[in-house]
């Protein structure tokens, strides 16, 4: 039987290295750029989709890639932001899975909508944002997030997520346990924020107060905690357009109270963040930076000089040599304090270098 042609917005075998901030070399047997649902519907019924692997794919800001994929690789591009509706305490925004996070959040303090302000800055697509919640000095997407609009890539079924059938947790969703976000099960295609209108500031992290003392501001507006973070973040994050990388390459292990605390007596200068269900949160970073890998490299990646979290390609990094220095680094973390770190990006492999045991970093 013939294969039916393939619809013009989907390309073969198509180099990745420009879609993964972290700059790892790999190609994408099909590649599609999705700017709308009506062409992710298409594609999904198209006979050379079913039965292949997908990978849906958004800004690879957070993304690891382990080698060539020889399936699907989807890429939401689907613009478009706006004001849904409002009652009394609330205003409900959407915006479609391709638009930029932080030009988002930019939008909604432009046009009078404050909340979303302490995750100004944050890399990455907004679709792809619920699957991770991202969350920075102290409030998450969970916060916020109202629904998401999803595409059913087995079954072409349109699903609504209302926010309590997500399960978030700490950088946590439904989506990611499940390993929907590696399976290509789901696209989400659009969330739905609802901020509410009663602001509160949130302040709380030492170096938002400090900075803000530091510029005489005790009553901050919206504005001015997005102004203080993102000068915050330019300082210590580095701008992937300059030097590749992935964000924060490990998570803030969380250990038990115990534990924590017999770390606090041997190191007390080690910071310590108690959790609501239990446990005590550790910040990797300090971690990393004790053992001397702040700054430090191995061939051409290394580990970031103002922030020991960040993973940096120098230039020519293979997937390999990440692998190397996250062993590295989770070893030398695990001799001296006994805590295991975990890579937080996700990794896309194909079967074949799954089965070569190749897809753990
Ligand atoms: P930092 O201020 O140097 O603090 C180090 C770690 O300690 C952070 O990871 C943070 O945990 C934790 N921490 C600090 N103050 C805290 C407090 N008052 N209560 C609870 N936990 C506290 O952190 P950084 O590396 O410069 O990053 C700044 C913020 O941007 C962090 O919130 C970080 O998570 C966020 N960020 C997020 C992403 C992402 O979503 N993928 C990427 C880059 C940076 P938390 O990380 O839990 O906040």
């Amino acid at each position: 039987m013939p294969i039916p042609m393939l619809p013009d917005f989907v390309t073969s075998q198509v180099d990745l290295t420009p879609y993964n901030t972290l700059a790892l070399p790999a190609r994408a047997g099909f590649f599609a750029r999705i700017h709308s649902v009506e062409q992710l519907i298409a594609l999904v019924r198209h006979p050379e989709f079913i039965g292949r692997r997908r990978f849906v794919l958004g800004s690879g800001s957070n993304l690891l890639l382990a080698g060539d994929f020889s399936g699907f690789v989807l890429h939401m591009d689907i613009p478009g932001k706006r004001r849904i509706s409002e009652d009394a305490a609330y205003i409900y925004l959407a915006a479609a899975a391709g638009e930029n996070w932080s030009d988002f959040v930019a939008w909604t303090l432009a046009s009078g909508w404050p909340g979303l302000e302490n995750l100004i800055g944050i890399p990455g697509a907004a679709g792809a944002a619920p699957i991770q919640n991202i969350g920075a000095y102290g409030a998450e997407i969970s916060d916020f997030l109202h629904q998401l609009t999803a595409l059913d890539l087995a079954s072409g079924e349109t699903l609504t997520f209302a926010a309590r059938d997500c399960a978030f947790g700490y950088r946590e969703s439904l989506f990611k346990r499940e390993g929907w976000h590696l399976s290509g099960r789901y696209a989400i295609t659009e969330i739905v924020l609802r901020l509410p209108k009663a602001w509160r500031v949130r302040a709380a992290y030492g170096e938002i107060a400090a900075e803000l003392a530091r510029g005489g501001i005790r009553n901050p507006t919206p504005a001015q905690v997005a102004q203080v973070i993102s000068a915050l973040r330019a300082r210590k994050l580095p701008d992937p357009r300059q030097l590749a990388n992935a964000g924060s390459f490990f998570q803030n292990p969380k250990v038990s109270a115990e534990l924590a605390a017999a770390l606090q007596h041997a190191h007390p200068q080690l910071p310590c963040y108690p959790q609501p269900g239990g446990g005590v949160k550790l910040a990797a970073a300090w971690l990393i930076e004790q053992t001397g890998w702040k700054g430090r490299n191995l061939g051409p990646v290394g580990m970031h000089e103002q922030q020991a979290l960040v993973l940096v390609n120098r230039g020519g990094a293979s997937y390999r040599d990440v692998q190397n220095l996250s062993r590295a680094v989770r070893e030398a973390v695990f001799a001296r304090f006994g805590v295991s770190l975990t890579p937080e990006p996700v990794v896309l492999a194909d079967q074949r270098t799954e089965d070569r045991g190749q897809r753990t970093v």
